[in-house]
């Protein structure tokens, strides 16, 4: 494993070793330009995996609450991935801000500097709301590796207002209600 970290999630029986593996893999050979915003969209299309698993995968890496329990050594104990929320203006599309839980995005309407631009809610304008991950360790490398960059083939990013973030979120709600994943 590049990232050994990943085998709690296998101990675990979460997921399945198959995409666990895949997923190891694909985080390992993403070129440095990429890892801080990591697209889950493209997994799912270079990897051809299922997107509600690897949804799933993207989102139990990125959990505190899950390695805070499941980790065993002071780095076991911190996640693989973290999540943000780049909000863009939804009349000029410039970046405004990065948040990196939900529950930080502004509830009232914000507006970014153009004068050309409205207010608005960043509830209303989900398709603005883009979701990327940031890997936080590094890969572990043997002498032997030859990891192989991936011609990058831009997906859109997946967004608040795709209906699969549904299950993000309620995967996260869901950990928010337990404490822990699983036991
Ligand atoms: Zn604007």
């Amino acid at each position: 494993m590049y990232f050994p970290k990943l085998n709690i999630l296998k101990t675990n029986r979460l997921m399945n070793d198959y995409l666990i593996n895949t997923f190891d893999g694909w985080l390992a050979s993403q070129s440095e330009m990429y890892t801080d915003y990591l697209n889950p969209l493209e997994f799912v299309a270079e990897c051809r995996v299922n997107k509600k698993l690897a949804l799933s995968i993207f989102s139990l890496a990125s959990s505190i609450k899950y390695f805070e329990s499941h980790g065993e050594s002071q780095d076991e104990k911190n996640p693989l991935l973290k999540v943000k929320y780049i909000l863009d203006c939804p009349y000029c599309n410039e970046n405004i801000n990065t948040y990196f839980s939900r529950n930080d995005i502004p509830q009232d309407s914000i507006c970014c500097k153009e004068d050309m631009c409205y207010s608005f809610l960043p509830a209303d304008h989900p398709e603005k709301i883009n979701i990327f991950f940031e890997l936080l360790d590094d890969p572990i490398l043997s002498v032997d590796d030859e990891l192989s960059i991936y011609e990058k083939k831009p997906s859109p990013p997946l967004t608040v207002a795709d209906e699969d973030s549904d299950l993000l979120e309620a995967m996260w709600q869901n950990e928010e209600r337990k404490g822990t994943l699983s036991e």
